[in-house]
């Protein structure tokens, strides 16, 4: 410690918004460069480093190999792919001196299948399973909490190629159990959630979230079954379509004053009861907002959605919908007054729909299933229509998944018997994902099968960021004292604190720290002759290695004392016992 380069800070970095980022700050792991653009100090390298490793070490082992792409490209892969374009401002693009166009890499699809284009051409070279651990750069709209959400971040990313989809399953499964180990390896609380496959249109897609509740991921799992999904891949399992021969013909009523859900149900209930004695409730409203739509090739377009009253537009589920680069705000004043054929506050299906005079598309949510009765705008202010039924009075362009996602709501899977959702919020730490032939089409990927025939090939992505990693970890596990890393990847197994101005403490403390070297445990040794014992077991806290031993008053007993970061438990332990002690507590 008196030499190590870190000066830990007693005060919160003032633009910390999360208690990792103030910490690793606090703790002198990293430094701010620029907003999203970090330094690594001495010890959040070797955080990022022991990461990696876990990660390479399963890679390695599932037989995946290693190589590394550059972060500085060619502008022309990511035109065929079509992401120059779609990824949006989400990329950093550059010019070199000759005027020609060059990005750094924000994710590497593109140069893994050139690559294996280039050098492949027969099924006999398949499946290959490739990754590596490289420098990512995207100009995130909202960098956030440090190294959390970086514009400049570490990320392992592998690719599978096989030459069908049978081979593609295998290939997502050993990733899916290589990233089960690594995450088990990490050593703190995650959660394996079903991922929006986006609109990258793979099949199976999955995320690996650290349980945080400052994450930016909202996940729900059921209460009585495994179902777990992101919210923005969470689908409700529609209505049964119900018969509507019996259902009374749609009426339009006068509602003045009711442009909100509230101020119609309200009215509903006191002028236009229900015949069948329950009162009108907001879920039997059926409300429509318009937003407009930028995508980042330059089109754009309004769309409404339609969804039962009592439900909100998910902002992560619409852009999720939306894809990669689109941006959108609801309707303005002055968009609304250029069509006048919506009435705001009192928008229905009658005004809406892509052949409508306002052109707008409109997607419904599944709750409005064919044959469902619903309460609606006129496309008059101050008139609703009552028993509008879908599929019989209107039908929308299409079908969507933007309404947010409750605690309570059905299981998807087995809310039939009583499954309902919770919600809670976590990390993304990894993803992984059969893409299937996307890229391979667009960059024309293809193998001889066995038939000698010419096939495209089919892949897998797998990522996890080792330095968002460093964050995610530490906000799972940091306590009120500072950091509190899980054994396998602290910068330092041992934190060994010599107290006093003993010679003979000191002497001690060093025979010690000989002797867990000698044995490979890697220790953080706080050496420093005049600094007091009180900062010296602050630093240590803050610090968070996960066992923490003080040479010091004990020594006149023989004994050194053991205290255990997270839990708080103490020990004393003979001297001469200590190192074989810790040893075993280390390497177990
Ligand atoms: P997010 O939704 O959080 O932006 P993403 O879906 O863009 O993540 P991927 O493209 O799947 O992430 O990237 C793979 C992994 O890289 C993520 O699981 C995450 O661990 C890491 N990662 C992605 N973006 C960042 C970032 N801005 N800073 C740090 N790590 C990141
Ligand atoms: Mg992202």
């Amino acid at each position: 410690m008196s030499t190590l380069f870190v000066r830990t800070l007693r005060e919160d970095p003032a633009d910390a918004e999360v208690p990792s980022h103030r910490l690793l700050v606090r703790a002198g792991y990293v430094r701010r460069a620029a907003p999203g653009i970090y330094s690594w100090l001495p010890l959040g390298l070797r955080v990022v480093r022991r990461i990696e490793n876990i990660i390479r070490e399963e890679m390695d082992a599932m037989g995946a190999q290693e190589l590394l792409f550059p972060a500085l490209l060619p502008k022309e892969p990511y035109d065929a792919s079509g992401r120059w374009t779609s990824y949006g401002d989400g990329i950093f693009r550059l010019k070199d001196r000759k005027g020609n166009d060059l990005l750094l890499g924000p994710t590497h699809e593109e140069m893994f299948t050139l690559a294996v284009k280039d050098m492949y051409s027969s099924y006999k070279d398949l499946p290959v399973l490739l990754y590596q651990i490289q420098t990512k750069y995207r100009d995130e709209p909202r960098p956030r909490a440090g190294v959390l959400r970086g514009r400049e971040f570490v990320m392992k990313d592998a690719y599978s190629f096989d030459v069908d989809d049978a081979g593609l399953e295998v290939s997502y499964q050993a990733f899916r159990d290589a990233y089960v180990r690594i995450f088990d390896r990490l050593g703190f609380d995650y959660v394996i959630v079903k991922a929006h496959s986006g609109a990258m249109g793979g099949s199976a897609s999955e995320e690996f979230l650290a349980k945080a509740a400052v994450g930016e991921d909202t996940y729900v799992h059921c209460t009585t079954c495994d179902y777990a999904a992101n919210v923005e891949a969470v689908t409700v399992s529609p209505p049964a379509a119900v018969a509507y021969d019996g259902l009374p013909a749609a009426h339009v009523e006068e509602t003045p004053d009711t442009p909100t859900i509230e101020t119609l149900v309200d009215h509903a209930n006191a002028a236009h009861p229900r015949t069948d004695g329950r009162d009108w409730r907001a879920s039997d409203t059926l409300k429509n907002i318009v937003f407009s739509v930028r995508y980042p090739d330059g089109r754009s377009e309004a769309i409404a959605f339609g969804v039962p009253g009592d439900r909100d537009v998910d902002v992560a589920r619409v852009e999720a919908f939306l894809g990669e680069g689109a941006v959108f705000e609801p309707y303005s004043e002055e968009e609304f007054a250029a069509q006048p054929s919506l009435a705001k506050g009192y928008i229905g299906p009658g005004a809406l729909g892509a052949d409508e005079p306002a052109g707008i598309r409109y997607l419904l949510d599944p709750r409005v299933a064919e044959g469902t009765a619903w309460v609606t705008g006129a496309d008059e202010p101050g008139r609703h229509v009552f028993d509008l039924v879908a599929g019989r009075d209107f039908t929308g362009d299409g079908v969507v998944e933007v309404a947010d996602v409750r605690d309570g709501d059905p299981c998807p899977v087995d809310g039939d018997e009583g499954g309902v959702l919770v919600s809670a919020r976590g990390i993304e730490m990894g993803h992984i994902f059969a893409l299937g032939r996307l890229y391979a089409e667009a960059l024309g990927l293809q193998v001889l099968d066995e038939n000698g025939k010419l096939v495209t090939v089919t892949m897998g992505s797998y990522g996890i960021g080792p330095t968002r990693a460093v964050a995610a970890i530490a906000e799972n596990t940091l306590d009120d004292l500072g950091l509190c890393w899980p054994r396998n990847v602290a910068p330092a197994d041992i934190h060994v604190v010599a107290t006093g101005k003993d010679e003979a403490v000191f002497a001690a403390a060093e025979e010690l720290v000989r002797e867990l070297h000698a044995a490979g445990v890697e220790v953080l040794y706080d050496d420093r002759p005049k600094v007091s014992p009180g900062v010296k077991f602050k630093d240590a806290e803050l610090i968070g290695v996960p066992t923490i031993v003080t040479v010091g008053r004990g020594l006149a007993e023989g004994v050194v004392e053991l205290r255990d970061r997270a839990s708080d438990e103490r020990s004393q332990v003979p001297v001469a016992e200590a190192a074989a002690h810790l040893v075993s507590l280390v390497l177990r």
